[in-house]
This record gives C-alpha cells, sequence and structure tokens, in this order.
C-alpha cells in the first residue's frame, strides 16, 4: 500500500520533535518530510549565551539533516497553505519558483513572531531575540558599541553608547540581560577608557514583578542578584518609543541608548494569520489531540497552536499549554502518535503535560530553578540550569562543544571579535525634536528623505560670514550630494519635531540613481539648481559649481 504524505512546516522544537517520533514509529506507514526556513535547529534557550560570546553561534544550532536522517528534510520557505488541495506552497532555492507539495496530514509548527509596531520606533530601532541571526547580530552590535563609546570625544554620545535597555523581563528578557551585563563588564578589561560606573544596563518590565513563571521569592531573588550586579530593574513601566538615541518609557522618562533589545511583542506568524483559522490570543485554536478544527487532517502545536489542557478551558491562560521548549517537545511527541494512532484506526491521546519546572540562568554561576516543586537559587541551581541544557542539547558533538566553551569562558577573557555583519542598504530612523541629524564635518554616508516631521538645515560659513537655513518636510530629500562623490558635511541638520526619514546609503542610492536615467537626471539638477546653478554665479555643471557642491550639504 501506498504510504501517506505527512509534511511538518517548522523545524524548531515542536516540528523537529514530531518529524522525530514519525520518523522512528511511522516510517513503515508515512512519508515524512520537514521544511523549515533554515537548515539547522535552533537551541533557543542558548541564544542569550550567543549574544554574551559564551558560546559560539554555531554551538546553539543543529542541521536537520543530521537531526532527521531518515526522513526529507526540505530548506525553504512556506507561503501558503491550500486546505482544500491539501498542498502546502513553497519558495527555495535560488531561481525561488513556487511550487505546490501535496501532503495527506499537515502539522503546523511555525512557532510565533515578533510585531513592535504598537511602540513607535521599536521596529526600526529595537533588535530582538528570536533566532541566531538575532543574537549574532545582538553580540556584534555591543561590541561595536563599546569600540566606539572607546574612542568618542563626545560625552553624550558615550553616555548612550554605554547604556542598554532591555524590554521584558521574561526568562528571554532576564537570561538575555544578565548575559550582555556579564558580556559588557568583563570586556572593559579590553577598553581603558571605559569606566565601569559608565555603564548602564536597564531591564524594563511592564508587569508589577520580573519572571511571571517563577514563584515571588525566586522572582526577587532574580531582582537583587541582577541589581548586585548593576543593572537597574524597573518594573511597571513598559517602553512607549524609541529614536536612533533614545528610549521613552510609558512614565514619561527618556533613556538616551543606541542599545534596546526587545523581548516582548509576540505576534503572530504573518503566514499563520493570513490562513482564516480560527485564532485564540494570536494562536491557531486546537483541540486537546492538537487537531485544527474545521479541517480535516490539520493539526498544529507549539508555540503557533493554542492547546487547551483541560476540556472546558474557557479564558484561563493555565488552561492552554504554555509556549516553552519544555511543552512544544511534549505535544511534538504526543501529536505525532496521535497521527499514527488516527491512521491504524486507534483512539487519539489528548495531550496532557505537567511542568517539571522553570530555570532561568542570572549569568555568573548563578541562576534560579524550581523543579517538580523544589526551588532553588544561587550556584546550585546554575549547576542544574547547565547540567540540563547540555543534557537536552542535540547530538554528541554540540554538547561537546558547549561543554568546552562553557569551560573556557570561566577561565578566558569574552571573545570581542568583531564579525562583519552585512548593513541595511536602507532603514528608517526615528528623531525626537532636537535631535541631531547630520552635524558639520560628518562623512556624507547617504541619501536622506524626510517620511514625517520637519528637519531644519543651517549652514554658516565660516569664510564668508554667510549664513543659510532651509527646512525639509515630508517629501524633500538632502544628502544626494553622494552622486557626487564622498565628503564632509558643513551643514548642520536638526528635528523641529518627532520626525522619520529613510536614509539609502551611499552606495545604493547610487546604483539606483544611476540604473533610473530619469532619477539621476533630477537629482543632478536639483543639486545643480540648489546649489550651484547660475543664481550662485556657476554655470550648472561647471567645475566651480561641482566644487561649490563639495562644500556644502
Ligand atoms: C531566547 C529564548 C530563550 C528561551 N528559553 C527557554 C527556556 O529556557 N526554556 C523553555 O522551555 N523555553 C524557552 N524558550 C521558548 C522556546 O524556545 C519556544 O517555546 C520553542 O522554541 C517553541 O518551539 P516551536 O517549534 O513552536 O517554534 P520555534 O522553535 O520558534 O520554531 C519555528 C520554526 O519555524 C520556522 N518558520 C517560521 N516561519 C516559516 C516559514 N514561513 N517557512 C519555513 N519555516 C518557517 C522557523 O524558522 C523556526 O525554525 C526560549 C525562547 C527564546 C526566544
Amino acid at each position: 500500500m501506498a504510504k501517506k504524505k505527512v509534511i511538518v512546516i517548522g523545524g524548531g522544537f515542536g516540528g523537529v520533535f514530531a518529524a522525530k517520533e514519525l520518523e522512528r514509529h511511522g516510517r513503515d506507514q508515512f512519508d515524512v518530510e520537514l521544511i523549515n526556513a533554515n537548515n539547522y535547529f535552533v537551541f533557543q534557550p542558548l541564544l542569550p549565551e550567543v549574544a554574551a560570546s559564551t558560546i559560539h553561534s554555531a554551538d546553539a544550532v543543529t542541521p536537520l539533516r543530521l537531526l532527521l536522517q531518515r526522513i526529507e528534510v526540505r530548506q525553504a520557505e512556506v507561503m501558503g497553505i491550500d486546505f482544500d488541495k491539501r498542498a502546502v506552497t513553497v519558495v527555495q532555492g535560488f531561481r525561488r519558483i513556487p511550487i505546490d507539495l501535496p501532503y495527506d496530514e499537515l502539522v503546523i509548527a511555525l512557532g510565533m513572531s515578533v510585531d513592535l509596531k504598537r511602540f513607535p520606533g521599536l521596529t526600526e530601532h529595537a533588535l530582538t531575540m528570536k533566532n541566531l541571526a538575532d543574537a549574532h547580530r545582538l553580540r556584534t552590535h555591543i561590541i561595536s558599541c563599546l569600540e566606539a563609546a572607546d574612542v568618542t570625544t563626545d560625552k553624550a554620545v558615550k553616555q548612550q553608547l554605554l547604556t542598554f535597555v532591555v524590554a521584558g523581563a521574561g526568562f528571554t528578557g532576564v537570561e538575555t540581560v544578565s548575559e550582555v551585563n556579564e558580556l559588557i563588564r568583563r570586556a572593559l578589561k579590553y577598553y581603558h577608557n571605559i569606566k565601569q560606573d559608565e555603564i548602564r544596563v536597564y531591564l524594563v518590565e511592564y508587569a508589577n514583578r520580573i519572571l511571571p513563571t517563577f514563584p515571588a521569592d525566586l522572582a526577587d531573588y532574580a531582582t537583587k542578584r541582577m541589581q548586585m550586579r548593576g543593572i537597574d530593574v524597573k518594573t511597571g513601566v513598559g517602553t512607549k518609543a524609541a529614536t536612533y538615541s533614545a528610549v521613552e518609557l510609558t512614565d514619561g522618562a527618556v533613556i538616551p541608548t543606541r542599545t534596546i533589545v526587545a523581548t516582548i511583542g509576540n505576534s503572530p506568524n504573518p503566514l499563520i494569520a493570513s490562513l482564516g483559522l480560527d485564532m485564540h490570543w494570536g494562536r491557531i485554536k486546537t483541540d486537546r489531540y492538537m487537531r485544527v478544527p474545521g479541517h480535516d487532517h490539520v493539526w498544529a502545536l507549539g508555540d503557533a497552536a493554542d492547546i487547551p489542557l483541560v476540556d472546558h478551558p474557557g479564558e484561563d491562560p493555565t488552561h492552554y499549554a504554555p509556549q516553552t521548549a519544555q511543552f512544544a517537545v511534549r505535544e511534538g511527541r504526543q501529536l505525532a502518535k496521535n497521527i499514527i494512532a488516527q491512521a491504524d484506526g486507534k483512539p487519539l491521546m489528548p495531550f496532557a503535560y505537567t511542568s517539571r519546572g522553570s530555570l532561568a540562568s542570572l549569568g555568573m554561576s548563578k541562576a534560579v530553578a524550581e523543579v517538580y516543586g523544589f526551588k532553588l537559587s544561587g550556584t546550585l541551581a546554575w549547576l542544574l540550569w547547565r547540567g540540563f541544557y547540555l543534557s537536552f542539547l542535540p547530538g554528541f558533538a554540540t554538547k561537546l562543544r558547549v561543554a568546552v566553551s562553557w569551560m573556557l569562558n570561566a577561565i578566558v577573557p569574552p571573545n570581542i571579535v568583531l564579525i562583519e555583519s552585512q548593513q541595511p542598504g536602507s532603514r528608517y530612523i526615528h528623531y525626537r525634536k532636537g535631535d541631531k541629524v547630520l552635524e558639520p564635518g560628518m562623512l556624507i554616508d547617504g541619501f536622506y528623505t524626510v517620511v514625517k516631521g520637519a528637519l531644519k538645515l543651517t549652514i554658516d560659513n565660516p569664510k564668508t560670514g554667510e549664513h543659510f537655513e532651509k527646512v525639509f518636510g515630508p517629501g524633500q530629500h538632502f544628502g544626494e550630494r553622494v552622486l557626487l562623490k564622498s565628503a564632509l558635511r558643513t551643514g548642520l541638520v536638526v528635528a523641529l519635531e518627532d520626525s522619520i526619514v529613510l536614509w539609502i546609503s551611499q552606495k545604493d542610492f547610487t546604483r539606483l540613481a544611476r540604473a533610473f536615467p530619469v532619477l539621476d537626471t533630477y537629482f543632478k539638477d536639483y543639486i545643480e539648481s540648489t546649489f550651484g546653478g547660475p543664481d550662485k554665479g556657476f554655470a550648472p555643471g561647471s567645475a566651480e559649481a561641482i566644487e561649490e557642491l563639495e562644500n556644502v550639504i
């Protein structure tokens, strides 16, 4: 008899453990294929350690092909699902042509996304902590801040660079702030111009306490421990908005900073949100067997699914499976068993699991733990934390690499090598009223268009005593001189009100303008008429006009 096709979409804890169980017990009945955007599985609890340089980024991940050697693994992005045709649409490889993959049983394990849109400026200026790239970016960013702070002569800029804010105090936020704090403080031995007391690290939590899934006394211990390590823990206050150089809190306080890490804003995966499924708290509603009601042969689990733990769960959050790796693993195993049971005509088992407890690392050999109802804090909890995650890590090689990194990290200073990461070619930048956007003497780095608000350019020519002012509103632009060549800015640009600007790098802007003659001509005419036209005494395009252009913004 032909085997049935099971497609698992999502290669996180839920998807991998469901696929593993099917690989083990359902191979005779099913062809199993797992589809994931990356070709690796991310051990998310270790991401804060990647950000803190404690372990190498490659050690927090394991190739899916290594984990799942007897089933098909496809690195592809899922673009859509046609429930009527029972097909998943994916794009893959270099050609990126959508293809349909038919299924008999579909398992949705796509996790959650982050959406920070309700906090103005946070999408553009906050770093997130969801995947490997995020952790790597955070590490690079922190070290870049230390490098810049060590050499700047501007006190205000130095303060911004040495202030680090983590928003959200669930275990992701607490572990991230603790690990990052240790990286910064231990790295200071290399930065001779930065003193310990110049470092400011904040943990900001809207609720009245941190670590909501832990008992209050353990949360208190964690708070005191973080405070002792120099972290300012602010509860009862959330983030309201952010700009490139500050974060505004809900109590009106403004913290000047170049680093905001958002561990808040969990939102439905955009693909899932587009499927028209019944959702509850941003997650796919399932029954107790993890089937998606109204869609035969469709199952969901992990962070993406709202799985009831009792028959009539209502609106009590404790009646649903929490979004943790611990639950996702058990859900995966149970879901696979249910798929096999359904094919065999046997009764399905409802998902039931009671948490064995929670662990959160606080850095510097301290942690909090609640295991089987026993509460632990300090070094013993930390040893338990390390032992537990080491045993849980997939693959002997990964376990060995992580154990060696942990041992090395205890005796050698942190690795502060800056590995170049790709800079975006364009981005939106938020400014608060009064912020300096550009200053005289800065190297021209790109092209700026005002999207919202107003900016004022002021040029004072010390040679001639001339004074020039111009206000830029939405749709107006400056910096187009990058089309001619790199030069130093002579003008000061200040935000007259809270503003948003689209910045395009010199390289990308030049490519765009050169590829579209209409744009190239427009900008060249604009430059000549604004800065070097006949009214300034130069013929447009003349050598004098160009020279003049190079001395003004
Ligand atoms: C920093 C951090 C620390 C954590 N620490 C702990 C902890 O200590 N203990 C604990 O129990 N839990 C912890 N968690 C939570 C835990 O990691 C999650 O609950 C768990 O990963 C959920 O598993 P999942 O399979 O549902 O989703 P995920 O692990 O998020 O996996 C979803 C997968 O789907 C893929 N995907 C998404 N969209 C697409 C698409 N369109 N096409 C193809 N692939 C796609 C993603 O790339 C990803 O691989 C932590 C989470 C984070 C972020």
